[in-house]
């Protein structure tokens, strides 16, 4: 059995590690010559990254901006750590009033709710009770009283956010007026965190298409998506990075027009009496799940990649599988752990099809 756990990250640009956000231009090259320009902004906690290749620097660099700044503007309306996004908004008026929200963040909100539904609500964005109570949203972990988690879990429950969208032939989607969210009990929070990332990274390469940039990656903390491929390769080449071994990878497959995702137990995390508790908690139990180290997504959208990872991770390998099997062009790796810390993992058909493994 394989002894892995797996984090995406470019296989081929290993090197290019995140450094501060500036512009980077490899070669001094008039155009015709085709460059590799990536640039790097730090969001969400996390860092951006955005690496294309075109004979055109200057267009590529202003294509890039505003993909970022499309990604920001995520960030800026959807962060529970920030006081004035649309979400920290929502999550004050609970139990109170309907918000006033952009389409873009009643989007967002609807398909998660639609994600809890595929999976009887182990994907469940009013998680935030429960991931404030385990200490994570402060990122001071601890294991809370059963008394408190049991509390914390009457607030937990998608079925208990309010959506209403009054569409208007004349002015569709005039942020303000025709979309509100409310929370319907006092206590309850949303956590965009399992899929506001791959919805940025969806904003972004709407912009680089509008650009017609025809070759580039977007990666934000693993959530990806790729469009053409790098100078000389026939398409981009994502690596699965080796669980135990931070530098080494397990194997990697090929990326083109579409996005991977990955969710694991190894990046946010902390142990308490040798056991590990991590950031992805099942709203059923109320607890991190444990048994899975980590869930690879490759789907149409990253938001969808995103939100799916998530999802799997708290199913399980068996429930797991069969929802990303039910779902038209995804595929994906769940990679499972015993108690013996033992790991294993389970593909779907089309994942081990192109799932080139490097090493067990
Ligand atoms: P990362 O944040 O490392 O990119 P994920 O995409 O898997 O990883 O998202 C994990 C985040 O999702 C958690 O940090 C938390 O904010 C939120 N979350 C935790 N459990 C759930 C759940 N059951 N459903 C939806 N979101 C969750
Ligand atoms: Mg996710």
């Amino acid at each position: 059995m394989l002894k892995f756990i797996a984090k995406l990250f470019i296989f081929l640009t290993l090197s290019t590690s995140i450094c501060l956000a500036q512009i980077q231009t490899e070669n001094i090259a008039s155009i015709g010559e085709e460059q590799k320009i990536v640039q790097t902004r730090q969001m969400m906690g996390t860092w951006a990254e955005i690496t294309v290749y075109s004979q055109d620097a200057k267009s590529a660099n202003i294509a890039i901006e505003s993909a970022l700044d499309a990604m920001t503007a995520v960030d800026s309306l959807m962060s529970a750590y920030k006081q004035d996004s649309e979400i920290s908004e929502i999550n004050r008026q609970a139990g109170k009033n309907a918000v006033s929200v952009s389409p873009q963040t009643f989007w967002v909100v609807k398909s998660a709710i639609h994600y809890s539904e595929l999976s009887d609500g182990a994907f469940d964005i009013t998680i935030s009770p429960l991931v404030r109570s385990w200490g994570f949203f402060r990122k001071q972990g601890r294991i809370p009283p059963q008394e408190e988690i049991d509390q914390n879990r009457a607030f937990v429950n998608y079925k208990l956010i309010e959506l209403n969208s009054e569409h208007n032939p004349l002015t569709p989607f005039i942020k303000g007026e025709y979309n509100r969210i409310k929370l319907l009990k006092n206590g309850m929070a949303l956590d965009l965190g399992g899929i506001a990332k791959g919805y940025a990274v969806d904003q972004a390469i709407e912009k680089l298409r509008d650009a017609k940039i025809e070759n580039v990656l977007v990666n934000l903390s693993g959530n990806m998506y790729a469009i053409g491929h790098p100078k000389d390769k026939e398409a981009w080449h994502i690596g699965i990075r080796h669980p135990r071994k931070k530098e080494s990878l397990l194997g990697f497959l090929k990326l083109q027009e579409e996005a991977i995702s990955t969710s694991g137990d190894y990046e946010k995390f902390f142990i308490h009496d040798g056991k590990k508790y991590s950031h992805i908690i099942n709203p059923h139990t109320g607890y991190p799940v444990s048994g899975v180290a980590s869930v690879t997504i490759i789907a149409k959208t990253a938001m969808e990649a995103d939100a799916l990872s998530t999802t799997v991770f708290v199913l399980g390998p068996e429930k797991g599988l069969k929802l990303i099997e039910s779902i038209d062009g995804v595929e994906g790796i769940i990679v499972k752990m015993d108690e013996k810390e033992e790991l294993s993992f389970v593909m779907s058909e089309g994942f081990s099809k192109r799932f080139v493994l490097l090493q067990q």
